[in-house]
Parts: C-alpha cells; structure tokens; sequence
C-alpha cells in the first residue's frame, strides 16, 4: 500500500524534470521530483547555447535548478523509480530505495541513453573530444582540425555544417561511404576529405584517431551522432505509445498516449538542447496542472450536487 499522495511525482531530474517541478511547485502541487542520476550533458564541462548560462557546467545548472525549487512544496530524492503500477486514475511508484509512493498524474522525463560505437577510446573522449553537436560545442573548436565519424545523410549534413566552423574537416566513415555523386561533388567543394578505413582507436588530447591501415589522425575534436535508446524501460513498459525512432509520442501539451501520463525532454521528439526539454517541462508542467483543476472542478461539481440532492 503506497504510504504518500503527492499530486504529481516527476521521474528524471534533468532540465525538463527540474522545470517541469518549478512550474508545478509554484502552482501549490505536491510533487516529488526522483533524482536518478545526473543529466544526460554531465560528461561535457560546459554547456552552450543556454538562456542566459551560457558555458556553465551541467552540474552547475542542476545544482541551481535544485535551489530554485527550496522555496516550493517540493520533495526531491535521489532514488530511481523501478516500477510504475496504474491503480484507477493514480500511479504507484516503486523506488529503489524500496518505497512506495502514489501519485494522481505522472511525468516521466528520463532522457535518452547515447549508443557509441564500441571502438576503444570513444567512451572516454565523449562529451571532451568526442562531441554530438555543433550548436553545443563547436564554437570552442573553431578554426581547428576536426573530424566527423558516419556514414549516410547525417554525416554528409554534419561534415558540412562543421565547415562554418573551420576549414580542416574530414569526414571518417569507417567503411564505404556510399555517398551519392553529389554528395561527394559537395564535400570535395568544401576541401572536406573523406576516409573510408575502419577507425581502430581514439586516444588523448588532441586525439589520435588510429585506422585500420595503422595511419593516424591527429585532430582536436570528433563530431558524431549516436543512435540512443530509452534511459527507462518504464515509457515501453506502461504501454506509451513510441515513434518509429523511439521517442515517447505526445501530443503539443506532452501527454503521452496513456492517460494521466506525461513526458518532456530528449525522451520526446522534441529537440535535443537543455533549453528545449526545459521549456518542454513547463509545457507539461501547466498541462498537468490545468488537467488536476480541471479533475477537482469536476470532483467538487460532484460533491456540490451530492450537497444538495
Ligand atoms: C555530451 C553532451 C553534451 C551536450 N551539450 C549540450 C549543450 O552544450 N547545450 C545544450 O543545450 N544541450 C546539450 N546536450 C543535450 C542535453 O544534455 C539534453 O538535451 C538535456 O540534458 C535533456 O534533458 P532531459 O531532462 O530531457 O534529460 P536528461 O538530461 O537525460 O535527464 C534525465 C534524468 O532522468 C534520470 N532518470 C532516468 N531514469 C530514471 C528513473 N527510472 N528514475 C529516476 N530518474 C531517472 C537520469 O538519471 C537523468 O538525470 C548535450 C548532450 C550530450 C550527450
């Protein structure tokens, strides 16, 4: 039997799970906030293109984001949540801590899990040489030597982009590239080489790309798009309905296909920055809100006409 009610219980404290408890905090919820961990970012030292923060490091942002929420009735725990029942319109929490909590609306904001080629060295440059994002990093990396890691239209696209940056870009595909004949027209026109040699090992600061043939490249970062998966298995499990790349579908005010449960961030097809899933929290955070008034408006209605009859 779940021992506490809070009004909404928020699974991830990420940007979207901070904000989306800000927003919910002041409009008098009880909410409890499950702190799983840190942000998806915490790799990388600073974080960029953020409203009014710029280059602060992740944990910095979350440490702020936690202050803000002293002042409202919000319970924040560092514990995971491992179980979600549906009981009628309320949801039992299972924590990893072994509690149980229940709560009238849920909002999973659990973030995505970044899938890196198993290559030696690539899980220890990520976020430091190893970068996703030209908007998150490359202004730090102008005018360097950089290079792109993929294959396809992304790849091509990312190659590209990065030439706004600086003039030395090579693009390592790690096999045959099986660019189309413009695309390669595009990228020999920007000066942007090609390798097709399976990469064999990164290593250091600058990094040492090593290929298979044995030659090494020497550049000062990496620009790579991962494929991701789910963080949680919870979205799948509570039966919400995914996007054929498996982001939890919502509607434009984050609710999910299944009923009183909600979803912001990188989860959602929503755009990967912290100010996105940020404001994607607030967007879920209102909706929420405005559903439990809506729900008590209509339990009081019951009650008022019970009153009277
Ligand atoms: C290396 C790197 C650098 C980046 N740099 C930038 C940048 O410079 N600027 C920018 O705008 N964006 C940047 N991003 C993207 C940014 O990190 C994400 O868009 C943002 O963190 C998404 O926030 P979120 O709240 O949706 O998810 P996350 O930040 O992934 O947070 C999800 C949280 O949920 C928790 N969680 C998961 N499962 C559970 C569970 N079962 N119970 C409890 N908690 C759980 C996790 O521990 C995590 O804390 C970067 C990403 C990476 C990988």
């Amino acid at each position: 039997m779940a021992a506490e009610l809070y009004d909404v219980t928020i699974i991830g404290a990420g940007p979207a799970g901070l904000n989306a408890a800000l927003v919910l905090g002041r409009s008098r919820r009880r909410v409890l906030l499950l702190d799983g961990g840190p942000p998806r970012n915490a790799r990388t030292t600073a974080a960029h293109s953020v409203f009014t923060r710029d280059h602060s490091p992740p944990m910095t942002l979350k440490r702020l984001a936690l202050t803000d929420l002293e002042r409202y009735p919000v319970d924040v725990r560092q514990a995971e949540a491992t179980a979600v029942m549906v009981v009628g319109e309320c949801f039992d929490v299972r924590l990893s801590d072994g509690q149980l909590v229940r709560s009238r609306k849920l909002l999973l904001a659990s973030g995505l899990r970044d899938l890196l080629p198993d290559i030696p060295g690539f899980r220890d440059g990520w976020g430091r040489t190893v970068l996703h994002c030209p908007y998150c990093d490359a202004w730090e990396h102008q005018q360097q030597r950089l290079a792109v890691y993929g294959t396809g239209d992304a790849a091509h696209h990312m190659a590209l982009t990065l030439r706004l940056w600086s003039d030395e870009v090579t693009l390592l595909t790690g096999g045959p590239s099986g660019f189309s004949r413009e695309q390669c027209r595009d990228l020999a026109r920007l000066g942007v080489q090609v390798r097709e040699l399976p990469v064999t090992r990164l290593a250091g600061t600058p990094l040492c790309i090593t290929l298979d043939s044995g030659e090494q490249l020497v550049v000062d970062a990496l620009f790579y798009s991962p494929a991701q998966e789910q963080r949680s298995p919870l979205p799948a499990r509570l039966g919400c309905r995914l996007t054929a790349n498996g982001r939890v579908e919502v509607d434009d005010h984050g609710l999910t296909s299944v009923p009183g449960i909600y979803a912001a961030g990188d989860m959602t097809p929503s755009p990967q920055y912290v100010m996105n899933a940020a404001a994607s929290g607030v967007t879920a955070g209102i909706a929420i809100n405005t559903a439990l008034v809506h729900q008590e408006r209509v339990a009081q209605g019951a009650n008022f006409h019970k009153a009277g009859a």
